[in-house]
């Protein structure tokens, strides 16, 4: 599809959308800017560019009472649900909708490697940009991780592979029928590292959430490979590339497998890679961070990276901040944030990483998640001493009384904080754990939860956690 001269609709003035519609205007297509807001309280910059170029801007209410029927495609951004005003509009007049990660990768002229699922894609995608950039080969990433692809299509990057982190979000913008006269993009590399209850209060159902996840997957031919952690093969069905499976407890044919005695990573790729990495320098902790890394290292393998720089590439990864990072040792209690934790089965894998005792800072806003599955683990595993112990728990934010509800039976002390504001909670928090962790033990904070009760972000929140600690200092 040329884009020049054609009628686009570009739903959503955050970040996406935004560069969406810059990149659009500037090959020539006629857009018009809708959002939720009315334009008066959209990015002043934006808006001025908008008036500047004589781009129709509008709140959704207006947009309501336009004629849409001439738009050729509406452009959306991941924060818009599917069934609501706007997308619902443009699906009522059967006019085309893509996400604008979709769209971006349609026009990507290169590779493309593509990273979901529910824990760990973050991590895995500058993973495998350091060991593609270790390796030599230039990339990219983008997406879900800023900044949004169309800040980077060719014009203003040369790099040959993009990298993209994709959340289900923008994933369920990509369409089952792709437009007519647009490319379908194609991922060499597709990789869904885990499913785990989440972001449900959009999704509605873990097969709707699911489903948007196998859509990175349709694309794809037989000598692409779909990568996919433990347990979501038989939820993903039918897929047309070659299966690698990330179950790494298990040696296959086609897959990653951990010699743990050993300190080596497997990874045998049938006819084209079967090879050993040593893995005793790779620093972060935990199975899951291990699975991050053999997607990783399978996505820059196929994308052209030689064993050796690999090898060399594994042993200088820091793990981006506020994932399980040790933050402070103070009188032999070690401190570890990982504030990123915001859902159930990251603050499990933090669990299952971490030897010892442990106390736990957990708690903010829910994602219509229920608990069972942190009281199914800790029925199996709390107490043993692989799965770390699990001795105190200190709860903050709205979903403080129903974990209280659920961690109870399980430990020894659970106490409730009611501090004024976010970082004053934090604080409080952080001074009950310090008190009540014994030396040689873990202060944890692992959330499980949003952050947007108490903070601004996660970040935030991880910023409150590590000043808390040095107030302790
Ligand atoms: P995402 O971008 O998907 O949110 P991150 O890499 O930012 O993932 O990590 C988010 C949280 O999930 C952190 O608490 C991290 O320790 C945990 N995590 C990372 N990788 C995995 C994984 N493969 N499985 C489960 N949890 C993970």
């Amino acid at each position: 599809m040329t884009l020049k001269g054609k009628k686009i609709a570009v739903l959503g003035t955050g970040e996406a959308g935004r560069s969406a519609a810059r990149y659009l205007h500037s090959r020539g297509a006629i857009i018009t800017c809708c959002d939720r807001l009315e334009p008066e309280d959209w990015e002043k910059d934006f808006r001025s560019w908008c008036e500047q170029n004589k781009i129709q801007a509008m709140g959704e209410d207006h947009l309501s009472e336009t004629d849409i029927s001439g738009f050729d495609l509406a452009v959306a951004s991941p924060g818009i649900p599917p069934g609501s005003t706007m997308p619902a509009l443009f699906k009522t007049h059967e006019i085309d909708i893509i996400g604008e990660l979709a769209l971006a990768a349609s026009l990507w002229p290169g590779r493309l490697l593509g990273i979901t699922g529910t824990n760990g894609k973050t991590t895995t995608t500058e993973l495998t940009s350091h060991i593609l950039t270790c390796s030599g080969i230039s990339n990219i990433k983008a997406g879900n991780i800023s900044p949004p692809l169309f800040e980077l299509l060719p014009g203003s990057s040369k790099a040959e592979t993009a990298v993209l982190e994709i959340s289900s979000f923008q994933l369920e913008y990509f369409p089952q029928k792709w437009p007519r006269g647009l490319k379908c993009p194609r991922f060499s590399a597709a990789v869904l590292l885990n499913l785990a209850p989440d972001h449900l209060d959009r999704h509605g159902s873990m097969e709707e959430y699911a489903r948007s996840k196998s859509r990175l997957f349709h694309f794809q031919k037989d000598r692409d490979v779909a990568v996919l952690g433990k347990g979501t093969e038989n939820i993903m069905g039918n897929i047309p590339g070659t299966v690698f499976s990330l179950d790494l407890d298990r040696r296959k044919k086609t897959g990653a497998f951990w010699d743990r005695e050993r300190s080596l990573l497997k990874i045998d790729l049938p006819g084209r890679f079967e090879e050993e990495y040593d893995v005793s320098k790779w620093k972060p902790w935990g199975r899951h961070n291990m699975e991050n890394l053999a997607a990783a290292v399978i996505s820059a393998r196929i994308s052209g990276a030689e064993p050796e720089m690999i090898q060399k590439a594994l042993a200088t990864f820091r793990a981006p901040d506020y994932r399980l990072q040790k933050s402070a040792e103070l009188k032999g209690i070690t401190f570890i944030n990982d504030s990123k934790a915001t859902n159930i089965s990251a603050l499990v894998a933090a669990l299952e990483s971490i030897e010892g005792e442990i106390t736990l800072i957990a708690g903010g806003r829910g994602k219509g998640e229920d608990f069972d599955m942190l009281a199914s683990f800790l029925k199996k595993r709390n107490g043993s001493p692989k799965g770390g112990r699990l001795k105190n728990a200190i709860l903050i934010g709205e979903e403080a009384q129903r974990l209280k509800e659920v961690l109870v039976p399980f430990v020894k002390e659970c106490r409730l904080v009611s501090g004024k504001g976010g970082s004053d909670a934090m604080e409080q928090a952080v001074k009950m754990a310090a008190s009540t962790a014994r030396p040689g033990s873990t202060v944890l904070l692992s959330p499980a939860c949003a952050s947007f009760d108490m903070f601004k972000s996660y970040k935030e929140r991880g910023r409150a956690f590590d000043q808390a600690l040095s107030k302790l200092k």
